[in-house]
């Protein structure tokens, strides 16, 4: 069993476990490969290979043979690897107190360490993260980007029928904290997965990182409890409290409003990391002074101010008075209406700490729908929907579009097109208006990255069109209103 040794061995030269370790480690690995020991298993291997698949997919295709994979799909092979890696982590309590003395000493160390061990254990999928393409398009907003994210696996069908049967609703969310080394049949295989526990506003939250990584060290805060998405001052609070215990990081929430919040909105959560976007750099249009709070109206596709500020209980104040303002703000004429039965207006707020200063980006955002605009008035209209059709939440506010899997066939299928190597009718129904518009502009070399480039624009497009107060005269003075009407009462 080189294979196993080799691996053991990796997890000594990147920390995960001390040499003491070794024969107790070993022996786990072997236990869930039912295989026995030699001499030699327990001997540092020959090999210098360090790449982690390597030693991970031979020990795969052997638990395969011997049956203890339900079949070779790309989860049972998830599932088992996680069982294996969770041999290599530490336990949830040492690792914790690991982060704590990291953590003591320099807050980016300790989040170092933890997302070193999220790739190093393979909970955060490196390999298949490098599938993904990155591109940019350069714009009146900055330099926007979009990613074609392939590591989010496919829905396993199973897993859609076991999650339609009763007995399979337990955890009641994929972000409930019962996830921890969980390994159950049909569920994402969470058995080498670990979090670390945080105080916010004096509650108990998780951090963890996402296993897909839509960008650098993409965390995700937790409440303790499954309690729905609520903004709230308590909101404001614990991402501010959040960027003061990591500084380094941005912390971010959905909106708590379906169509124009994330996608699980059952489970209050938050997401940061330690990433720049192109709201970052966004420039401003205009700055107010109220008190010691300066507020920045934003040039950027949504309607987006910055609050900034040295005192948090200041900004959270502020903020929430704000708020409160455009909660109720209607304005017919621009189709923002703020009430049917229901509240229709909601922010999505991403907090930062820049040196003392306090930080809070807000995009406004309305999730009314209407004859005209079925899936949202302002959400992705039709016409630009062949891109993306999902929610456009947080990460997309910040100027980054994460796109469906699917671009990734469709839009080399349109270069190709566009080059004469293949027919229109090759081409989905949806893209084919698209493609044919893109005949008329195409360059005539580097087909593939103008395909990307233009793509990305529609996703500018669609961050438009989640815009409340349109790119016009008549949108900016409406924008102007309701920040005097909130500076004034
Ligand atoms: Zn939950």
């Amino acid at each position: 069993m080189e294979t196993v040794s080799a691996l053991v061995a990796y997890a000594i030269d990147h920390g995960m476990i001390e040499k003491t370790d070794v024969t107790y480690v070993t022996n786990a690995i072997l236990a869930l490969l039912k295989e026995n020991p030699t001499p030699e298993t327990y001997q540092k291997p020959k090999t210098t290979q360090r790449t982690l698949r390597v030693f991970l997919d031979p020990l795969l295709d052997l638990a395969f043979e011997k049956g203890l994979l339900e079949d070779n799909s790309v989860h049972e092979r998830d599932r088992f690897e996680a069982l294996i890696m969770d041999t290599l982590m530490p336990r949830p309590s040492e690792l914790q107190h690991e982060f704590n003395q990291r953590f003591s000493q320099d807050p980016k160390a300790a989040t170092d360490y933890f997302y070193a061990l999220a790739q190093n254990s393979n909970y955060i999928k490196t390999d298949r993260l490098k599938k993904n393409k990155h591109f940019s398009v350069k714009t009146a907003y900055g330099e926007m980007r979009a990613t074609i994210n392939l590591a989010k696996p496919e829905k396993d069908p199973k897993a859609i029928a076991a999650a339609q049967s009763e007995e399979e609703t337990f955890p009641p969310c994929l972000l409930c904290r019962e996830y921890v080394g969980l390994n159950m049949d049909h569920k994402p295989p969470r058995k080498n997965h670990r979090t670390i526990k945080l105080t916010l506003n004096e509650e108990p939250f998780y951090f963890q990182f996402s296993p897909y990584v839509y960008y650098n060290e993409h965390a995700i805060v937790i409440h303790q409890d499954h309690i729905p998405m609520k903004m709230s001052q308590k909101t404001y609070r614990r991402l501010l409290d959040f960027v003061d215990q990591f500084p380094h990081y941005f912390l971010g929430s959905n909106a708590g409003l379906p169509i124009v919040g994330g996608s699980i909105l059952s489970h209050e959560h938050y997401q940061g990391g330690h990433a720049h976007f192109p709201i970052d750099d966004a420039r401003v249009l205009e700055s107010y002074q109220y008190g010691s709070v300066t507020i920045e109206r934003l040039l950027w596709p949504l309607s987006a101010l910055r609050f900034k500020a040295k005192d948090k209980d200041i900004l959270v104040n502020v903020l929430d008075r704000f708020e409160h303002i455009w909660r109720t703000y209607h304005n017919e004429a621009l189709g923002i209406i703020s009430k049917t039965g229901v509240h229709h207006n909601a922010i999505t707020p991403i907090a930062r700490k820049d040196g003392d200063t306090y930080q809070m980006t807000v995009a406004l955002r309305n999730n009314v729908t209407s004859e005209k605009y079925p899936d949202g008035v302002f959400h992705t209209h039709p016409e630009h929907q062949h891109i993306k059709k999902e929610n456009i939440g947080l990460i997309e506010v910040m100027g980054l579009g994460i796109l469906p899997g699917r671009l990734d066939t469709e839009l080399p299928l349109i270069a190709q097109y566009l080059n004469g190597e293949e027919s229109l009718q090759k081409i989905p129904k949806s893209m084919q208006p698209w493609a044919m518009e893109l005949q008329d502009h195409k360059p005539t070399k580097n087909m593939l990255e103008y395909v990307y480039q233009e793509a990305a624009k529609i996703f500018v497009n669609s961050l438009e069109d989640a815009a409340v107060f349109p790119h016009t005269e008549v949108g900016h003075q409406a924008f102007n209103g309701l920040i005097q009407k909130f500076m004034t009462t």
